[in-house]
Formats: C-alpha cells, structure tokens, sequence
C-alpha cells in the first residue's frame, strides 16, 4: 500500500481505533502519519508538524533516536523474547527493576512488569485484593477514586475511571465497590469558594465517604497527581497530601497513577512525592517509562505490601501476569529511555522550560474563548468556554476542542482535543523557540475558530475589537 487515498480508505476499512466516533471516523478518517525526527511529525502527504502532545503523553524523548533503533535491534538479535513466569528471569527487566526501585521514592522497592497503563492498573487493583486477603481482611475491597480521573481501558480500570465522557451507557462497569469523590477542579468549583474553603470541602467528602462505608471496608484510593486526560487538573494546594493523610489515618492503601506524570513529565521521575509530598503504597506508570519506542507498563509497590503477600502461607502464589511481563525488548528500551533523561538532565530541562511554556500560555487568557489555562510545566492545557464570566461551555456536539485543533493542524501543530479542551504534552526536549511556536500557533487556531463561530452564528458579533494580539 503505497498510495496515501488507499492507505486512508482502508484504515476506515479495517482499523477501529481506540475512542472511535463511528459517524466522524466514517467521513473524516485519520491523519496518516509515515516519520517522526524528535518531535517532529510527517503525515503520509509529506506535511510535517510539531507534535505538542507527545504522541499520546508519552514519547518524552522524542521519536527517531538512533541509539535507541540500536538498543532495540541488539537486544532482538540477543534475546528478543523470555518466559517471565517465575522461574525464568532476562538480564534487562532485572536490571529495569532494579533502576525503578531506585527512583521510586520511599519503600516502593518492588516492580511487577505489565503491557501498558491500564493493565498496570488491573494489576495494582488485583494486588490490592491478593493484599487485604492475604492480611485476612476480605470485606476490606471497596475502592475510591474521583469524578474526571482517568486509569485506563480494562474493565476494573475503567470502572475505577471517572470521566464521564468515557464511561458510556452501552459498556458496563463494576459499580457496588467503586466509588467516585468530587473532581478537585478549583475553575469548576461551587461559586464563591476560595480554594483553600474548596480544598477543604474535597477533603471532608472523602471523611463523609469513610465514615459512611467504614475504614474496615475500604482497600484503596486511586488518584492521579495531576489529573490527566481529565482536564489537566493541578488540585489545590495540599489536596493530595491532605488525601494521603486520611489514606494513612484509616489503613486505606494509597494508589499514585502516574502513567503520565512520571519520567520527567512534570520534572521529577514521579511527582507523587517530591512535588506533592505523598508517599504511595502503589504506583502505576507506563507511557513515558520507553518514551513510547516500545509498550511497556509496570506496578511498583512497597515492601510493606510484598511482606505481607509473600509470608503466612508456603502453598501461595501470585497467579496474575502477562506472556509480555518484562518482556527483554521493552525493558531494554526502558533503560536507555531512562539513560538518556539522565545523561541530558531532561527533568532539569522541563523545570525551566516548563517555567516559561506555563507563563507564555497564560497569555493567551487576553484571546476569546479562552476560559483557563491550567497544567504544570510540560502538562498542560486550554479551556475553551462560550462565556468567560459564567464559564459556559458550547454544546459537547459542537466539539470546539477538535475545531481549534484542526485549524492548529493546517498551521502545522497538533495538540490535543478532548471536548473543550486542547491538551499538551510535547517531548521533554522542547526549547524556548518551540515554546513560542506553540503558544503562536493555537493562538492563532483560538481566534480562527472564535471567527468561524461568529461567521456561521454560534456566537454573537463581538461589539468591541477581539483581541488579536497574542504576546
Ligand atoms: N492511567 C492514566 C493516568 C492514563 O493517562 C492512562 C492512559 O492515558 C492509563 C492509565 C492507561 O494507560 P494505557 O493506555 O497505556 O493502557
């Protein structure tokens, strides 16, 4: 297949996508991409663009390294496949292990191998239940979690998942043990709340939820550091250790997703500790963890936990896995991954660059339509709003997230559409001039699509000048 209409016609043929809109993917299709140098893209008609999202929050080094291609070509021709089950192990996923439990913070010293995000979110709820029966406390399984956090696609991921875009009526999801807490978005917080009164009010619901269920019934709390797909969502100052606390105070096991936020994406290896002085039980990541070269996910757990699950009982193991748990290939991609955000201080970069991607995207609060910036360092995000003193959104059918980003993508950038809201997470290597590519070009896309809006009536004439400068 050679010719890019025939390549187009058959992925609308045969592929279904994660996330389709059956009536879109039929009449739209998908932007075919052939290459990638860094985060640069090129779709199969030779357009290039800069990719502002990373992929999907995970090619944090950047596609096309070389010495990458070489890692994953010698561990194929040395080992390119080893049976994980117990009594086999390979050089790299040992190695991998031990460099994770390393960076993990505290006494996260153990390292279970999955095949992505949401499976290493399966397993941590899997070892959640292995852990309370083990301890003999088998009522202890109800599991909280919040309103717009996303945990992935298996059926426990996606019941554990609160966004409700993406829990859609025709799939089921377990619903006696789970239950959601309020979203901790101060923009979407009840009016006249400050943010400490709001950060208050999060914390008691979860006291509200513990007395209502008891302590002795609840296992674990899930929760991402910074919300990802769910809107970007920094919680308010303290939230997240305040959460941890009542976690301790009650022996409910306290779950990090850091699927996105770990390797670098905010600066740090994982941010759950060193930027919210949380210390998990459990952490999930993946994504950023190969920067994307090669699928590979992983749960990290505590000592505490693996203490308890390997004594007690000689006849017990761990029946849960995966024919691709430390698969040799992808772990070796890990620990290259891993080499070189070392060997080119990416954290210390997003650090900085971060600072000024932050500042110069909050400029673009001067331009219509935009009603919050928000998001930390290299994770962040627009809100798009029809009124910017209520707060209003358009209609979800309008999809103006989706509108900004195709105007974006005629200007060569791609960010992110998830309803109103146009998502960024670009390569840690992003520099300043990329920056004010970036924040020039959605600009533009803002006050393109503001103009169609008024053009085809979905928004009143501006009686004033629509600000048009974007600094
Ligand atoms: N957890 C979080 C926070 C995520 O953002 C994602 C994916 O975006 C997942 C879990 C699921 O990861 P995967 O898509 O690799 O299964």
């Amino acid at each position: 297949m050679t010719n890019h209409k025939q390549i187009w016609e058959a992925d609308k043929r045969h592929w279904m996508h994660p996330w389709t809109h059956f009536e879109s993917f039929q009449q739209e299709g998908s932007l075919i991409l052939s290459r990638a140098r860094g985060s640069r893209l090129w779709d199969s008609n030779a357009n290039s663009y800069f990719d502002a999202v990373g992929g999907l929050w995970c090619t944090n080094i950047g596609l096309g390294r070389e010495e990458m291609a070489e890692t994953i070509a010698e561990q194929v021709r040395q080992l390119a496949y080893a049976n994980p089950f117990v009594d086999m192990a390979n050089e790299p996923a040992v190695a991998l292990a031990e460099k994770l439990a390393q960076l993990a913070p505290g006494d996260i010293n153990r390292v279970f191998f999955t095949c992505g995000g949401s499976t290493a979110v399966d397993t941590a709820f899997r070892l959640i239940h292995f852990y309370q029966n083990c301890r003999g406390m088998p009522h202890k399984k109800h599991i909280i979690a919040r309103r717009g956090g996303y945990h992935g696609s298996t059926y426990a991921a996606m019941s554990i998942t609160g966004k409700s875009g993406d829990r859609i009526a025709e799939f089921d999801y377990i619903s006696d043990t789970i239950h959601h807490l309020s979203c901790p978005n101060y923009y979407r917080a009840p009016e006249g709340m400050d943010e400490q009164q709001f950060c208050d009010s999060l914390v008691e619901e979860f006291q509200q939820k513990i007395d209502q269920l008891g302590a002795d019934k609840i296992a674990a709390f899930f929760a991402e550091p910074i919300l990802g797909s769910g809107g970007v969502i920094v919680p308010p100052a303290d939230y997240n250790r305040r959460m941890w606390e009542l976690c301790k105070a009650n022996d409910i096991l306290y779950v990090a997703d850091e699927v996105v936020t770990a390797f670098g994406r905010v600066g740090h290896w994982f941010a759950c500790e060193e930027m919210f002085g949380v210390q998990p039980d459990i952490i999930t990541c993946a994504k950023g963890l190969t920067s994307g070269y090669l699928p590979l996910g992983a749960t990290l757990f505590s000592d505490r936990i693996y203490e308890v699950i390997s004594s007690g009982d000689s006849d017990r193991y761990f029946a849960s896995g995966f024919t691709y748990s430390g698969h040799p290939v992808a772990c070796a991609a890990a620990l290259k991954n891993i080499e070189i955000i070392e060997r080119e201080n990416l954290l210390q970069r997003v650090v900085k660059v971060g600072a000024y991607f932050e500042e110069r995207l909050q400029t673009l609060r001067e331009l219509p339509l935009v009603g919050d910036v928000r998001g930390k360092r290299f994770m962040m995000c627009v809100e798009n709003v029809r009124d910017k003193n209520t707060r209003e959104v358009f209609p979800d059918s309008l999809n103006i997230g989706k509108w900004i980003s195709d105007r974006a993508e005629e200007a060569g950038l791609i960010v992110r559409p998830i309803v109103h809201l146009n998502v960024m997470s670009p390569p840690l290597t992003m520099d300043y001039q990329e920056v004010d590519f970036v924040v020039e070009r959605l600009g533009q896309a803002i006050l393109q699509t503001h103009s169609d809006l008024v053009a085809e009536g979905h928004l009143p004439a501006p009686s004033g000048a629509v600000a048009g400068a974007i600094s």
